[in-house]
């Protein structure tokens, strides 16, 4: 059998980071995690090949050696879903699709035309797809609904991708999260109890993707890294060792809840680790909305307090807030943007809410009869709200809108990154220096590549003084915040300066945002 392995194209949103990603060379910003798993639970004598159309399009040769096409991805990558499938269908392949837009829609797929729709976890799911294909089966669906243990998870088939073409690398540690935030699909789809690889397994992986030459930028892509405390203080016991032994070849990203913020220990062990960013849900800053929406956990110490402690402590930060939510009252755009420049957040994703199929949003939106009667096709676009919200959905979209506008204007952007970095301790670094110790050995977080061609760090320095530093209106504060750092921080200048060529994507989303928000009252968001 030779089966072609798809990921599908994003649409534009807040992680296409397409220009930082060209200015470091790469095609794309991390590699399709889910499809590597699905590879290595097929059969080993098929023929397998990855073709991400994140930046590749399938071509007539590849299309010609398939005899299947394997397709994933989640409800956002829809579109594209439906394009492979259609074309799959006109080039008469066996189409099997699994991944979250198949658990979660299934019928919508079977009426594209697909062969199996997998809905469940690969682990559990494609031994029984595999079953039925050796029983005769042509098509169904398969339905795999228990949750599948980890431990017997394999290690990704890493070496059928194009290593080179991605910003980051990303494994997995666990699935699920113990919370139960009210419009999440992560309990729907992963279970409330979080399921764990064991930190051998965790290591195993890491040490493929160092085999096969990776260097740098690293993405946990758990739900929530620190769902369960105990499972990433066992993975970092193993890590920080391994990380100090190499080198430290990776820069670690990862998502957890807010809860880091109180666990300073915890914190220390992920910088300790080589971990070096963090994704954030906070969601909103108003108490009574996030208890409304189930996030209570949220607000077990002042969110503002929990915050500035991961700041404070090493670790950046990318902070998600969601516009829309029930209980809000005109302003809470105003609120959201209080929060930001009291906590100087530079990177900050807002989103309108969405109602996600089947999570505790969907059902109960579904039975106060407030979910659009399109409320599934809505979205397709990735952009408008799906049901009917508390306050007008115009003012809802305005405020997002006003928000991104304000928070990504480069001179505000460029002073709270500033003073988010002056205000985070100095690196380990630095701070054994200081000491007169020892310092760990240099940090590769820009991957071995950039220490083999240093003149692409200068590039990329030039290239950032250019646009910010000589052509830009704000160049003076450029100038002045460079040599504050400098002077006051100076071990935090360079994540001062990557956190600055983010910001280029930021800038440039504005207009989407704009775009997108003024095209009507279906058109706004950044998913
Ligand atoms: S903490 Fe995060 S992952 Fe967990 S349920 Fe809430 S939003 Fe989802």
């Amino acid at each position: 059998m030779r089966a072609l392995l798809v990921n599908p194209k994003s649409p534009y949103s807040f992680w296409t980071l397409d220009k930082t990603i060209r200015s470091l060379g790469k095609k794309s910003a991390v590699i399709p995690l889910g499809l590597a798993t699905v590879a290595a639970l097929l059969p080993k004598e098929w023929e397998l090949k990855i073709v991400d159309r994140e930046y590749r399009e399938i071509s007539d040769a590849l299309w010609g050696w398939s005899d299947m096409i394997l397709l994933t991805g989640m409800i956002v990558h829809r579109e594209d879903m439906l394009t492979v499938i259609a074309e799959a269908n006109r080039r008469g392949k066996c189409v099997v699709v699994g991944g979250s837009y198949a658990s979660l829609l299934p019928d919508e797929l079977v009426e594209a035309g697909v062969s199996f729709v997998i809905i469940g976890e690969g682990e559990s799911a494609i031994p029984v797809w595999l079953e039925a294909l050796s029983n005769g089966a042509s098509g169904g669906i398969i339905r795999e609904a228990g949750k599948p243990d980890l431990t017997r998870s394999p290690v990704p088939r890493f070496d059928l991708l194009d290593l080179d073409a991605y910003a980051m690398a990303a494994v997995q540690t666990s699935r699920g999260c113990p919370f139960d935030c009210e419009f999440c699909d992560i309990a729907t789809l992963y279970g409330s109890k979080q399921r764990h690889k064991t930190p051998d397994q965790v290591m195993e992986e890491l040490i493929q993707l160092y085999a096969l030459g990776w260097r740098g930028p690293l993405f946990f892509s758990d739900d929530n890294f620190i769902g369960s405390k105990k499972h990433a203080r066992a993975i970092l016991e193993k890590l920080i060792p391994w990380m100090k032994q190499h080198g430290q070849p990776f820069d670690f990203w990862t998502q957890t809840s807010v809860t880091l913020g109180h666990d300073l220990e915890l914190i220390d062990l992920m910088t300790e680790a080589n971990f070096s960013f963090v994704f954030l849900r906070i969601e909103t800053p108003e108490e009574n909305v996030l208890r409304q929406a189930r996030k209570a956990h949220n607000l077990a110490k002042p969110l503002d307090e929990a915050v500035r402690a991961i700041n404070a402590n090493g670790l950046s930060i990318v902070g998600s807030f969601i516009i829309g939510l029930d209980g809000e009252k005109t302003g809470a755009g105003d609120n959201i943007r209080a929060f930001v420049e009291k906590t100087n957040l530079p990177l900050v994703m807002v989103n309108a809410l969405q109602a996600l199929p089947h999570t505790l949003l969907w059902e109960r939106l579904k039975q106060e009869g407030r979910l659009l009667p399109n409320a599934t096709s809505c979205l397709l676009t990735g952009s408008t709200m799906n049901f009917v919200p508390m306050r007008p959905q115009e003012e809802i979209m305005e405020e997002m809108l006003q928000l991104s506008l304000h928070l990504y204007e480069p001179s505000r952007y460029m002073e709270r990154a500033y003073n988010f970095y002056l205000t985070m301790r100095p690196t380990r670094r630095a701070t054994a220096l200081r000491e007169g110790r020892k310092p760990p050995r240099e940090v590769q977080s820009s991957s071995d590549q950039r220490r083999r061609y240093p003149a692409k760090d200068l590039l990329l320095f030039l290239s950032l003084v250019w646009t910010h530093g000589i052509i830009a209106p704000y160049r003076g504060q450029f100038w002045r915040q460079l040599a504050g750092l400098y002077r006051r921080n100076p071990s935090r200048l360079v994540a001062y300066l990557n956190s600055i060529g983010i910001g280029n994507n930021m800038f440039h989303l504005r207009s989407v945002i704009q775009d997108r928000v003024r095209s009507g009252p279906t058109g706004a968001g950044t998913r």
